[in-house]
């Protein structure tokens, strides 16, 4: 089969190199890789995962390492903590003005302007790929999902509607859900 002739090397070692170049980057901007990882995240999780403890599963990484992390983005005015509703000692995180002006320098728009010179179908099956690959590590290793809402078996396309509210609406965490909240990566994903 075609998928036979090509070595998992052929792609496993572009993409070390790729990440390796990517990173090498992000000590811009008075910031480490993680602390630009953490300001990502932010910039794109929901209601639901702006908590230090989704943020870290989202990285994989250790509560001792996310603390530090968070730590350091609150000192230097890139984030702020708010108590979170109902949920006793658990905060919100949120980007400040600052962070959010930060990341328009984020250096993987470097990336983004070699990703532009691709031609459409490559960067279809690029993406496609890209995708399954990721989609089936995470399976593997048995990792949350973090995607957004039109995937997930939670997610109920004008399920608001009925009583004017969302129009979409969530079966987990019982809300409903504007048309832009949808388009936030979740925690609780599945
Ligand atoms: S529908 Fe799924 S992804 Fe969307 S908020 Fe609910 S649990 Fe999260």
């Amino acid at each position: 089969m075609a998928k036979d002739k090509i070595e998992n090397s052929s792609i496993a070692w572009p993409l070390e190199r790729l990440t390796r170049l990517m990173r090498a980057g992000e000590h811009e901007g008075g910031l480490n890789p993680a602390q630009w990882e953490a300001l990502r995240y932010l910039s794109r999780a929901n209601r639901f995962s702006n908590s230090p403890i989704a943020l870290t599963r989202f990285l994989g990484s250790t509560k001792g390492t996310i603390s530090q992390t968070i730590k350091a983005l609150e000192r230097k005015g890139y984030i702020a903590k708010a108590p979170r509703e109902n949920e006793g000692r658990s905060i919100n995180l949120s980007l400040t003005p600052k962070g959010s002006e930060a990341l328009k320098n984020d250096p993987l728009a470097k990336f983004s302007k070699s990703l532009d010179d691709l031609s459409g179908k490559n960067r279809r099956r690029l993406a496609k790929g890209l995708a399954d690959l990721l989609e089936t590590d995470l399976k593997r290793r048995e990792q949350p999902s973090f995607g957004t809402c039109p995937t997930c078996r939670h997610f109920r396309e004008k399920g608001g509607e009925a009583d004017g509210g969302g129009p979409h609406s969530c079966m987990y965490f019982g809300v409903r859900l504007s048309s832009d909240e949808t388009q936030f990566i979740c925690v609780e994903h599945s």
